[in-house]
């Protein structure tokens, strides 16, 4: 692959301005993902999305170069982490995540940085985190585990993701948990996760109910079928909301047309 021109890229996200992603593809190979669609800009095919994570070859070069003129960059919104997870299983040698915080330190008390992630691996970058004010979102899914590995094959479990925000936070990371996806026929697991998430004192940025029509490869599961028809129940919906309104009144919501 030809080495990238850019590192910091201009972003269609709501509220994000520029993201960085140093992978190609994501080694979680999440079912429910919904960046998929990007195997194809490394000549790969959505449905082997799981099994591949190339490292962006000219990454730190190109981030260098771009951060030469900081102030391009100064009172944006910065996003590590929004069609890949940072920290890929080849992070721990290539170190390109670590390598890119270092840089983008530049930025600090200037531009808002965050980081999204489910992997217990950013712990070990605490230590940048925490000088440049980064704001790490860490995302819990809300599943049954008799099926965890089936939706999620290579993640962290979600008690694993609750601990690596406890870690984060006691080292001084400001952090927010990002619960999502949630299944809908685990919905006592949806209240057991809020129940843990306020008891650590960790605040919820948003809760996201699975939307079951947004990736064929969910499509391939034998549970699927049942959970579309769970999605459609009034009183899935009710019960979801409740249990959110209990432990996080304020928290947003994204509903993804459930109780239709
Ligand atoms: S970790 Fe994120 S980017 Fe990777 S497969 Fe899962 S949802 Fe997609």
């Amino acid at each position: 692959m030809a080495p990238v021109k850019s590192a910091l890229v201009p972003s269609r996200i709501p509220g994000v301005d520029y993201v960085l992603n140093p992978y190609y593809g994501c080694r979680f190979g999440c079912r429910f993902c919904y960046a998929h669609f990007t195997a194809r800009f490394v000549a790969r095919r959505s449905h082997e999305w799981g099994e591949f994570a190339y490292p962006k070859e000219g990454l730190i070069r190109a981030l260098s170069r771009q951060l030469n003129s900081p102030w391009r960059f100064y009172g944006k919104v910065v996003l590590v982490g929004s069609s890949t997870d940072p920290y890929q299983p080849p992070e721990a040698r290539h170190m390109l995540t670590r390598r890119s915080l270092n840089l983008l330190l530049r930025l600090k008390g200037r531009s808002r940085l965050h980081l999204l992630t489910r992997s217990s691996l950013v712990l070990r970058d605490s230590d940048l985190l925490r000088e440049g004010n980064f704001h790490v979102g860490v995302s819990v899914s809300v599943v049954r585990m008799e099926y965890f590995r089936d939706v999620e094959p290579l993640s962290p479990p979600p008690r694993v993701r609750i601990h690596v925000l406890r870690g984060l936070r006691d080292a001084g990371v400001e952090v927010s948990a990002f619960v999502a996806p949630v299944f809908p026929d685990a919905l006592a697991e949806l209240e057991e996760t809020l129940r843990l998430l306020r008891r650590e004192g960790v605040p919820v940025g948003h809760v996201e109910l699975l939307n079951p029509h947004k990736n064929p490869l969910l499509r391939e599961s034998r549970h699927y079928g049942r959970w579309v028809a769970l999605t459609r129940r009034p009183e899935v919906l009710k019960k979801a909301l409740g249990i959110v309104s209990r432990y996080y009144p304020k928290t947003q919501v994204l509903t993804h047309g459930w109780g239709d």
